[in-house]
């Protein structure tokens, strides 16, 4: 994968066209499709505005804004490809919407082209299941906004040549991003990793034991999060958050760890999505008072101590079955969702035997196989490790 491979994008949508900006700032000519030709104006004129802001920040000259601009082409008809060596796909996350879209792919570009699909839900297995020519088909999942975000996760499929994944982590270095690689799992990492953030946030609203205001606060100044977990709900958007916890609960066969709350569903049912809707877990309306944390600090702590805990169970089971490496992990939660630390580092910091005890004493008060302890955490005590 050369300076000189074409790039071609289809969906100019939030990610298609972050993730076009960042392959024409690495000097590639990118060809950008989509179905709308509202979609592409509209692609267009985001471009100019950011590459001007930059350029008015002194990060960018006006020479280069415009050379960044001039290496794009904007296409509707998908023959427009047929010179791309690297295809990323950011439609619709529809399943047999991106397939149909990979098989008209495969009539178009040449032999040696890699296809990969941005999906941050679907498996990319599916996907290139519907293909002629499996092989080359990847997951390459960027984060919004993409040419911010320094994570991507690189997910082979079951049939995924290792040379394709090889060259597009060498690649993506070369972008100046920070690829990991991920199994083809529900969630790749940070989307599996992430899930208690959330659900267990919520869980401890449910079940009383402290508001949003409070537990948000908590996460912040205790955990060292730059956002709280309803905060970060309300600006994901309520709908968006609550759709990948459903997929990523069905995709793990109903796994209890993974159950959504009927509070978030609640909120979605009322079209309280969040900032996007002007009202989510807060109010985003002009002069809206705020609800204030509660100054407790014991209650704090405790709040803080049980999320971190689930997700540290998260990331030690993730890394018991695979589906990433030690340092990519970590990686992913810090440079992927701005983590405040590697979540294996900070079990590591804890101590396994701590962490394994509060999750016993979580388990065997709720009765419930959501807070079971991950068979790797009860081993590394066994043999009183103290790194993974
Ligand atoms: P979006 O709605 O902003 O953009 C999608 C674009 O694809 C639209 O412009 C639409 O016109 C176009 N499109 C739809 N069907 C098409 C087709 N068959 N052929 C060509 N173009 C088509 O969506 P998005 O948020 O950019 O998401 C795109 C993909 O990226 C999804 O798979 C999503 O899961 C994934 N993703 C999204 C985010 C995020 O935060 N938004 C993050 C990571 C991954």
């Amino acid at each position: 994968m050369q300076k000189d491979m074409i790039v071609g994008v289809v969906g100019a949508g939030t990610m298609g066209s972050g993730i076009a900006q960042v392959a024409a700032q690495a000097g590639h000519s990118v060809v950008l499709f989509d179905t709308r030709q509202e979609a592409l104006d509209s692609s267009k004129q985001g471009l100019a505005k950011v590459l001007d802001r930059l350029v008015e920040k002194g990060k960018l000259t006006a020479e280069a804004s415009a050379a960044i601009q001039g290496r794009f082409t904007y296409a509707t008809d998908l023959k427009a490809f047929a010179k791309s060596g690297l295809m990323i796909e950011a439609i619709v996350e529809d399943l047999a919407i991106k397939q149909k879209l990979f098989l008209d792919l495969e009539a178009i570009v040449g032999k040696d082209a890699v296809l990969a699909t941005n999906t941050s839900s679907l498996s990319v297995t599916a996907i290139a299941g519907g293909c002629k020519v499996p092989d080359r088909v990847i997951g390459l999942h960027f984060f919004n906004p993409a040419p911010l975000l320094p994570l991507v996760e690189v997910v082979p499929g079951l049939a995924t040549d290792p040379r394709h994944a090889a060259a597009c982590v060498a690649l993506l270095k070369d972008w100046g991003k920070t690829p990991v690689l991920a199994k083809d799992t529900p969630g790749f990492i940070v989307n599996r990793v992430a899930r208690p953030f959330y659900g267990e946030a919520l869980r401890i609203y449910e079940e009383g034991i402290a508001d949003m205001a409070t537990i948000d606060h908590a996460m912040k100044t205790l955990g060292g999060f730059k956002m709280g977990p309803f905060e970060l709900m309300d600006l994901i958007g309520n709908d968006v958050n609550f759709a990948v916890t459903s997929t990523v609960f069905k995709a793990f066969f109903y796994d209890p760890r993974y159950r959504p709350c009927f509070t978030q569903q609640r909120m979605v049912e009322a079209g309280w999505l969040g900032r996007k809707s002007g009202k989510g877990y807060y109010s985003y309306a002009n002069g809206a008072v705020q609800p204030e944390a509660a100054n407790d600090s014991v209650l704090h702590k405790a709040i803080v101590d049980r999320i971190i805990l689930m997700l540290i169970n998260e990331a030690v089971d993730a890394f018991y079955l695979g589906v990433a490496d030690r340092k990519d992990l970590d990686l992913a939660m810090t440079k992927g969702v701005n983590y405040p630390k590697g979540l294996l580092a900070w079990a590591e910091e804890i101590g396994f035997s701590p962490c394994l005890a509060a999750l016993e004493r979580l388990q065997a008060e709720y009765g419930e196989d959501r807070y079971r302890p991950s068979p790797l955490l009860r081993k590394l005590v066994r043999e009183g490790a103290t790194s993974v």
